[in-house]
């Protein structure tokens, strides 16, 4: 067994901690990485206060995790020692369910093994996430990263990155789609710098009025602050499709009408109480409501690469471990631009 250093909470009450545990003997399939970042998701924060419900402790939180290869099984053919290797929100899946089979190991009929908070298939063994010094993990469930980019702006693509780059494209977002992001945070900003990638017309709805300039650096064309619902009045019926990525309870029906015949509003933001939906926002356009959780192996190896190609990475505030509570504090006040990310040389 591999002794690891991370920081963890004991309970939804208790502040991060440093915490002693240890990791497993690398198997012929897996790859060692030392961790060298690891973004702050608010899906951390509402884990690790067990907003969801059903929490398992000492959490070790981190699922956007970038680092070096150190070690490699004998069977390892993708990676070798001083290789750069990202780990998203999963470890392993059961791999032979039918969903697992078309490459959406996200969303396993048998079980997926969550980076933390989640179990291994044994349906034991604890998982312990990024917010530590290396993490083992199998091949196939390790993302390949380029060297091209900076690498603590990388982390946030491996979960925020994927969770906005697949709606995008399950629904053809690109030239002459008209598409809106509802929150700048950390899934917001990528969700805009994406789309505009792609070529599509972006419209950032906020409660800050302080981040419009942000927005159009970012690649938005319009910024609506919502706070007063008569900015939104003049866009009904004119969106494709609406990416919702707000953590917190709050009005969808507004946004809803925003879409024209037969678009999507596609939530990513997983708010801790359900919201609230009238028929009549969706009977007479037809309009879609869905969701959409991270992203398959596949998907997110297809993103990583995009984003190499097309120079695009998150911004980001780099803060020491230590720094943990502020930094979720922030956070939660709408205060990251756009995602913070931890330097895990820190972890001493
Ligand atoms: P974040 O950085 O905290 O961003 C959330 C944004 O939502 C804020 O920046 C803010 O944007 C807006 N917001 C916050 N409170 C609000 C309120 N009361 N009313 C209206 N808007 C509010 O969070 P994140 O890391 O991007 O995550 C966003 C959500 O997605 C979280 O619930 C997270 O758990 C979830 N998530 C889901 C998946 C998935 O696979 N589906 C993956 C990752 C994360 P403005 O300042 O612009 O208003
Ligand atoms: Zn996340
Ligand atoms: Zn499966």
């Amino acid at each position: 067994m591999l002794p690891t250093r991370g920081y963890a909470v004991k309970s939804a009450k208790d502040a991060f901690e440093p915490f002693d545990f240890k990791r497993r003997t690398v198997g012929p399939k897996d790859v060692l990485i030392q961790i060298m970042f690891c973004g702050i998701c608010h899906s951390d924060i509402h884990q690790v206060r067990n907003e969801w419900g059903g929490a398992t402790y000492p959490m070790v939180p981190g699922h956007e995790i970038v680092g070096k290869v150190t070690q490699v099984g004998q069977d390892v053919k993708k990676f070798k020692v001083g290789d750069l290797a990202g780990v998203g929100c999963f470890v392993d899946s059961c791999r032979e369910c039918a969903n697992c089979k078309a490459d959406e190991e996200q969303l396993c009929e048998v079980h997926t093994a969550f980076t933390y908070n989640g179990t291994e298939q044994d349906l034991k063994t604890p998982t312990f996430g990024g917010y530590s010094s290396q993490i083992v993990v199998d091949e196939d469930y390790t993302l390949k990263v380029s060297p091209k980019l900076s690498l603590a702006n990388v982390a946030p693509l491996l979960c925020a990155g994927i969770t906005t780059y697949a709606p995008l494209r399950r629904y053809h977002v690109g030239k002459g789609k008209r598409v809106g992001v509802i929150g700048l945070g950390g899934l917001g900003h990528m969700a805009v710098k994406l789309a505009a990638s792609m070529g599509a017309e972006v419209t950032v709805f906020s409660t800050s009025q302080s981040k419009e300039q942000d927005a159009k650096r970012l690649g938005a064309k319009n910024f609506v602050v919502t706070k007063d619902p008569k900015n939104l009045v003049a866009l009904a019926d004119s969106f494709d499709f609406i990416l919702d990525a707000v953590s917190a309870p709050h009005d969808i029906n507004m946004y809803l009408n925003l879409l024209r015949l037969g678009g999507a509003l596609v939530l990513v933001g997983v708010p801790e109480k359900p919201l609230e939906l009238s028929a009549f926002s969706v009977i007479g356009k037809r309009r879609i409501v869905t969701g959409s959780l991270i992203g398959g192996i596949r998907e997110t190896q297809e993103m990583l690469d995009y984003c190499a190609e097309n120079n695009i990475t998150a911004d980001i505030e780099l803060i020491p471990i230590q720094k943990l509570a502020e930094a979720y504090e922030r956070t939660v006040k709408s205060d990251v631009r756009y995602r913070f990310v931890i330097d895990m040389n820190s972890l001493k």
